[in-house]
């Protein structure tokens, strides 16, 4: 597994790190989640709000480092199982394990995803078909099995509730590369076609589409279209170290993104998505069903966004 630095543990420069106290309201109470993805990023972030909330957590992810430590700080609500979404013998393997330690799933967090070949610029007379499969692999196929497996386990109990990252690239193009956006929009299809069906069992099955926070997948991004369009360069190793994004990088990332949003003000982080996402999880939504959530800031409504 791929040692990781300390602050990433704690959530990269304050992304997703939860330091409030517990609230007095908890929305997830006596309930069990899986994350998956849930090592870093929106995933960590959310694993944090939900665990707050009272949720029994379970991480998924194939990070084994960050996610063993992340589920040990938060111990014993929180644990951790090694999962590649893309496999059907380890998302079994992770509902089993799930039901078996809890004794149910209520809440399952569609979240694991890769941005695949970053560089949006590519053309698709130029497709490299291996590296669509790995996107869809993981994104539409991952997606697609954790939906399967959570359903045949949330149908007999009469409940649940089933989410998933899609992305703004899953309601528009020119926003990412060919295949992740093909993929976020299969997501946003799987998911109203599933809400559809398992709305009978009262199951509900939502997607949110959050644009531009500074995780380690955008930052790693951004980076390398800096670097090409720059002509190459080995970049600031410090900033390279493990992965993860530096300081200087995350607020780079950031002022882009506010510069982008119709919301002037606020800075958009894991942990506003981890918010909307604990909204779809709780009962508060419980008529909803079949949405998308996009968390934007506005972007996508304002033609600064294709600019
Ligand atoms: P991240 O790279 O910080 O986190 C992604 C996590 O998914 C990592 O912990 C990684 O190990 C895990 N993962 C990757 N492949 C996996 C697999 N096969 N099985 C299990 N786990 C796997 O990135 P993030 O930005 O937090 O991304 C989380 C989700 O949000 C992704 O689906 C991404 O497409 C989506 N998203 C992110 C943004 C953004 O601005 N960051 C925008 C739109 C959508």
């Amino acid at each position: 597994a791929q040692v990781m630095p300390e602050q990433t543990f704690q959530g990269i420069h304050g992304l997703g790190r939860e330091n409030s106290p517990s609230p007095s309201f908890k929305r997830l109470e006596g309930k069990v989640a899986i994350v998956t993805g849930g090592a870093k990023g929106i995933g960590e972030a959310t694993v944090r709000l939900f665990a707050r909330h009272g949720a029994k957590v379970v991480i998924a992810d194939i990070e084994d480092t960050p996610g063993t430590v992340l589920a040990n700080s938060l111990s014993p609500s929180v644990t951790y199982v090694h999962c590649d979404v893309s496999s059907e013998e380890d998302i079994e393997n992770l509902i089993n394990s799930t039901i078996s330690r809890y004794g149910q799933l209520d809440i399952l967090f569609n979240n694991a995803g890769v941005l695949g070949n970053q560089s949006k610029r590519k053309s698709i007379v130029d497709l490299d078909t291996d590296e669509f499969d790995r996107v869809m692999r993981v994104n539409v196929r991952g997606v697609a099995l954790g939906m399967k497996h959570a359903a045949r386990a949330m149908i007999p109990r009469g409940g649940g509730c089933i989410i998933s990252t899609a992305s703004v690239a899953g309601v528009m193009g020119g926003l990412g590369p060919h295949a992740y956006t093909a993929s976020k929009h299969a997501i946003v299809g799987l998911t109203k076609n599933s809400a559809c069906e398992l709305g009978r069992y009262g199951i509900r099955v939502n997607c949110i589409s959050p644009f531009g926070v500074a995780t380690t997948m955008l930052v790693n991004a951004w980076r390398s279209t800096s670097y090409e369009e720059d002509g190459g360069g080995d970049g600031d190793d410090e900033c390279m170290s493990f992965g993860a994004p530096c300081e200087q990088e995350v607020e780079k990332m950031e002022e882009f993104v506010r510069g982008l949003a119709t919301l002037k003000g606020p800075t958009l982080r894991a942990r506003d998505i981890a918010e909307a996402a604990l909204y779809l999880a709780s009962d508060e939504s419980k008529y909803v069903s079949g949405h998308n959530l996009v968390v934007d800031g506005g972007v996508t409504i304002s033609r600064n966004c294709v600019g």
